[in-house]
C-alpha cells in the first residue's frame, strides 16, 4: 500500500483526474478529504469508497474562497487526526481565445481557479504539514503551462499552469527543510470533461498533437500523482513532472 494511512485532500475530485486519482489513493490505503463544488458527485464518490472501507469524507466547495481551502485542512484533522498530503487539482480551461480576442474576465477567472487557488490551497496546507514535520503537496499543472504543444488560444491557461510550476518550486525551497515537498504535475491531453470528453472532433485533434497519437486515461495520471504523494518519491520537490505521452517534445 503506497499511502497506507496518509490523510490526503483531493480539490477537482468531483470529475476527471480528481475522481480516478481518488478512488486510485483510496485503494492505496489513504484517508481521503474530497473537495469541489458538486456536492452531490463528491457524496457518491464519499459512498462508493466508504463501501469497501470508510476512509473518505467531503466538503463542497469553492476552490477560490480562502475559507473553504481552511475548512478542507480542518476536515481532515478531525476526521483523520492531520495531514499528509494534497492533490490540487481543480481547474479550468476557460475559453479558449487569442489574446487580443480575449475578455478579461477570462483571464482572472482562470488565473483564480487555477493559480490564486493553489496559492491559498498552499497558506492554508503548509501549518498543518508543519505540525506534522512531514508533507507532499502536488499542483496539476500542464503540458500546456511548458510547452504549448499545438493547443490554440490558451494564453490564460498556459500562464496559469506555467506559473503552478513557478509557486511549487519556491514553495518546494522555503519548506523542504521541513520536511514538505511541493511539485507540479503537467499531464498530456487526458480523457475527461475538460479534455474534449464528448466532443469525439477533439479529442481526435488533441490525441493527434501526440507522439503516442492518443490521450491519457485520468488513471495514468492518477498514477503520477500517486507516486509524487508517496515515499517512493522521498528526494523529488520542486520537480515539473512531465506525464505527456510525449506532446511537449513533439517535432510535427
Ligand atoms: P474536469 O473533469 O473538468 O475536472 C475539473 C475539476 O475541477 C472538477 O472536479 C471541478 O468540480 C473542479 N473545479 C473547477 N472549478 C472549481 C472551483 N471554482 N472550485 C472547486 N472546484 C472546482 O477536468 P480534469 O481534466 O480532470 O482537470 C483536472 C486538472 O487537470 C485541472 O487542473 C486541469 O486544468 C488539468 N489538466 C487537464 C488536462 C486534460 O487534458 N484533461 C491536461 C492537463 C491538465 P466542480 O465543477 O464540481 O466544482
Amino acid at each position: 500500500m503506497e499511502l497506507e494511512n496518509k490523510t490526503i485532500i483531493v480539490t477537482g475530485a468531483s470529475s476527471g483526474m480528481g475522481a480516478a486519482a481518488a478512488k486510485l489513493f483510496a485503494s492505496e490505503g489513504a484517508n481521503l478529504v474530497l473537495g469541489a463544488r458538486r456536492g452531490a458527485e463528491l457524496e457518491a464518490l464519499a459512498a462508493s469508497i466508504n463501501k469497501a472501507d470508510d476512509r473518505a469524507v467531503f466538503l463542497a466547495g469553492d476552490v477560490r474562497d480562502a475559507g473553504y481551502a481552511a475548512a478542507l485542512v480542518d476536515l481532515a484533522g478531525k476526521a483523520f487526526g492531520g495531514l499528509d498530503g494534497a492533490f490540487n487539482n481543480a481547474g479550468i480551461v476557460g475559453e479558449m481565445q487569442p489574446v487580443p480576442d480575449m475578455a478579461i474576465d477570462n483571464w482572472t477567472d482562470v488565473m483564480s481557479v487555477n493559480l490564486t487557488a493553489a496559492f491559498l490551497a498552499a497558506k492554508a496546507q503548509i501549518p498543518a504539514m508543519k505540525a506534522r514535520g512531514r508533507g507532499s503537496i502536488v499542483f496539476t499543472s500542464s503540458f500546456v503551462g511548458f510547452s504549448n504543444g499545438g493547443m490554440p488560444g490558451m494564453g490564460a491557461y498556459a500562464a496559469s499552469k506555467a506559473g503552478l510550476i513557478g509557486l511549487a518550486r519556491s514553495l518546494a525551497s522555503d519548506h523542504a527543510a521541513e520536511g514538505i515537498r511541493v511539485n507540479a504535475l503537467l499531464p498530456g491531453g487526458t480523457i475527461t470533461p475538460a479534455g474534449g470528453e464528448g466532443d469525439p472532433a477533439a479529442l481526435e485533434f488533441i490525441a493527434g498533437l501526440h507522439p503516442m497519437k492518443r490521450m491519457a486515461t485520468p488513471v495514468e495520471i492518477a498514477q503520477a500523482a500517486l507516486f509524487l504523494l508517496s515515499d517512493r518519491s522521498s528526494f523529488m520537490t520542486g520537480s515539473p513532472m512531465i506525464a505527456d505521452g510525449g506532446v511537449s517534445v513533439r517535432l510535427v
